[in-house]
């Protein structure tokens, strides 16, 4: 019956367990074991756990439990498993399900801890990587081969907001047997539409918009139940990547009110998007929600929405970059994303520090590039401090 539920009524409702004392907010099951009533019992539940049955918090516990079925309904998928933070899901997927001699594709513009596992982690233990412009179809068709074991995408990528066209990539992912593993933040459960177009398996940091405020963080990979539980549960409980009760938690405390968030964030993205789109100063504002972005229709057709994050690049460089940030009196310097507070990043010098010169201008990240996270202020105090800090520089 829960499956007709729109997405939030899911996020506020889907998947509550109460305990025999009706507790309004989900309990926390602050605890790493559990009970049996007798040795029978406990060895029947070692032999096959039923619903509800629990047996270390590393393998699952109740309020981890609410966590991954109410973001798995959300998602659309059958299953989840929560994990203790993004990066603990994005490396748990894709170690869990590749092994030597396997081959992997991704594009190239990714997170810098993504990057790592992909360029430097997997290839120790014989698999194979191809990167690609995620962009560009003919290179994802040419990389794409029948030993080809994963596909691997940012759905919308950091910082510079390109949106893959994930529906034609996960068909060339599939004529081969692929499977498709997109790492969904900037998109969000709430615009996002991945199984739709062809992704079998999504990963969120919950770090991001799930919690919203900064406090926890918190991981989850969404897809089949036979995928959740026959690879990846097997690996995830025995290599300890287990998401905390708490923290699972502080999470659903968080999908209450994500769709509000998020949906608030993106309008407020899109205004100063447009507010700043012919400022001078500017070399480019980049967000998939203004008409002139490379692949605004892309985005347009494949989520409900265009996100919470958009990119100001300042001509005059690193210098006034510099000015412009430490100008503003209302958003933050930091570099979590989907706060309820605006945050600003200088990719080059932080996030993406490590990555070569021309690796930096090959991806866009140019000297005076500036992603911003926009959090719920009202939007006329966002645009007067951004007017302000350009005023700076
Ligand atoms: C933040 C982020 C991650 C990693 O999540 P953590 O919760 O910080 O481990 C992975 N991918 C993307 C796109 C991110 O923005």
């Amino acid at each position: 019956m829960t499956q007709d539920w729109g997405k939030r009524t899911k996020m506020v409702h889907h998947g509550a367990r109460r305990s025999q004392f009706g507790e309004v907010a989900e309990a926390i099951y602050l605890t790493q074991g559990f009970v049996y009533p007798d040795a029978e019992a406990a060895e029947a539940r070692f032999l096959k756990s039923g619903a509800d049955e629990f047996i270390y918090a590393r393998y699952g516990n109740p309020t981890v439990a609410v966590f991954e079925d109410r973001i798995a309904a959300l998602e659309g998928t059958e299953d989840a498993f929560a994990t203790a933070s993004g990066m603990a899901a994005v490396s748990g997927a894709l170690t869990a399900m590749l092994r030597a001699g396997d081959h992997v594709v991704s594009s190239r513009a990714l997170f810098g801890s993504c990057l790592y596992i992909l360029e430097e982690v997997l290839n120790r233990y014989g698999v194979e990587v191809s990167f690609v412009d995620g962009l560009d179809l003919d290179q994802w068709r040419a990389a794409i081969r029948p030993e080809t074991r994963v596909v691997f995408m940012e759905t919308v990528s950091n910082p510079t907001l390109e949106v893959i066209d994930l529906r034609s990539v996960a068909a060339l992912a599939h004529d081969v047997g692929a499977t498709v593993v997109v790492d969904n933040v900037f998109a969000t459960p709430v615009f996002s539409r991945a199984v739709e177009l062809g992704a079998d398996v999504v990963i969120y940091s919950a770090t991001k918009h799930i919690d919203g405020q900064g406090r926890a963080l918190g991981g989850v990979i969404c897809g089949t139940r036979e995928f959740i539980r026959g690879t990846i549960e097997p690996y995830m409980k025995h290599t300890g990547g287990a998401l905390s009760p708490f923290n699972a938690w502080v999470m659903l405390n968080g999908m209450t009110t994500l769709d509000l968030r998020v949906r608030a964030q993106a309008a407020t993205a899109q205004a100063i998007a447009e507010a700043f789109e012919s400022d001078p100063r500017l070399a480019r504002v980049i967000y998939p929600g203004l008409p002139n972005h490379p692949q605004h229709d892309i985005a347009a057709t494949q989520m409900d929405g265009f996100g919470t994050v958009l990119a100001l690049d300042i001509k005059a460089g690193k210098e006034a970059a510099f000015r412009f940030l430490n100008a503003l009196q209302v958003a933050v310097i930091s570099n979590n994303l989907g706060d309820a507070r605006s945050i600003v990043t200088h990719p080059a010098t932080t996030t993406h520090q490590r990555l070569p010169d021309d690796q930096k201008l090959a991806l866009g990240i140019t000297p005076g590039l500036i992603r911003m996270s926009v959090g719920l202020e009202d939007v006329a105090d966002l645009i007067d401090d951004i007017r302000a800090a350009l005023d700076m520089i």
